[in-house]
């Protein structure tokens, strides 16, 4: 990324992550521009991150390689709008705006292509996210790339080939966090009503899912490899999952996903 200039218009919660994921990544903070009409927010970046800060998004973007759109959804297609005539026809433009297809960002930058799509989940905050991203028709491998290592900042990615199959990679990934956060709540409520006391028993959930979390991120085997590792023939374990299956585990956590892509596919 030497040499290439970055403009984030929003620096907000995701574009101050993905910024402090890129510094922390050894990109210079003086190749980083952003805009965002907050003072106190422009303020803070450049004090907490040394980029340089605007309160203009079409002098910000004039700068830009890397155009890094990080606003909420409802603004886009103002900003959009504002910036269209900023870019020209080799800046890439990287949206993390939730629900937002590829064709609409494309029309709202008058049909500019070198568009990349991105959806985040909220633990890129903690530069441990996991991002879909989807390439609009005039994205090539340069950009491709670019874009991999912008949202690599914020955790991990996975490029899908098909737009449509972004409302998948948010019933999993996007949404994916609270599935997690849910399970820890009627852990803690399960082990409660067992006879823990609550605050232990949320310590008990809470650490054990970031210990399962870690292990996925350190092992190099795989989910259900891990789970046999800890699941003895006959012991407390399988006796839960035996549970868990024989109420149908696995079809509540696809009806689960089912729902998020319909209800995607409705927002979208
Ligand atoms: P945020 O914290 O509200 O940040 C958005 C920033 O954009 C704010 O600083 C806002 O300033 C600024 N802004 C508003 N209007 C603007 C304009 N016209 N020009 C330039 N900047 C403007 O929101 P966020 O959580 O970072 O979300 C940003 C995008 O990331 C959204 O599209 C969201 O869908 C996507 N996303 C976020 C997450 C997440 O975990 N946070 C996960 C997935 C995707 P003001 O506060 O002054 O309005």
């Amino acid at each position: 990324m030497e040499d290439v200039r970055i403009t984030f218009i929003g620096g907000g919660n995701m574009g101050r992550a993905l910024i402090g994921g890129l510094i922390a990544d050894g990109m210079r903070a003086e190749s980083i521009h952003v805009a965002d009409p907050s003072e106190d927010q422009r303020r803070s970046l450049a004090e907490d991150l040394g980029v340089t800060v605007h309160d203009d998004n079409v002098e910000a973007t004039r700068l830009a390689d890397v155009l890094v759109v990080a606003v909420k959804p409802q603004v886009m297609d103002d900003v959009l709008a504002s910036v269209a005539d900023a870019i020209d026809g080799h800046t890439l433009v990287i949206s993390v705006a939730a629900g937002m297809p590829l064709a609409r960002i494309c029309k709202g930058l008058g049909g500019h292509d070198r568009v990349v799509r991105a959806m985040p989940n909220t633990p890129a905050l903690y530069q441990a996210g996991m991002t879909g991203l989807a390439a609009a028709g005039g994205v090539s491998e340069t950009d491709r790339e670019r874009a991999t290592q912008v949202l690599e900042a914020a955790g991990e990615v996975a490029w899908v080939d098909d737009e449509a199959l972004m409302d998948v990679v948010t019933a999993v990934s996007g949404s994916g966090p609270a599935y997690f956060f849910s399970l820890v709540e009627q852990l803690t409520a399960a082990g409660t009503r067992a006879g823990l006391p609550e605050v232990t028993a949320a310590r008990l959930a809470r650490q054990t899912a970031y210990g399962a979390g870690t292990m996925l991120a350190k092992s190099d085997v795989d989910a259900g490899e891990l789970r046999k590792r800890v699941t003895s023939p006959g012991g407390t374990t399988a006796a839960a999952l035996e549970s868990l299956a024989s109420n149908e585990f696995e079809r509540i956590v696809d009806e689960a996903v089912q729902a998020a892509v319909k209800r995607g596919r409705e927002l979208g």
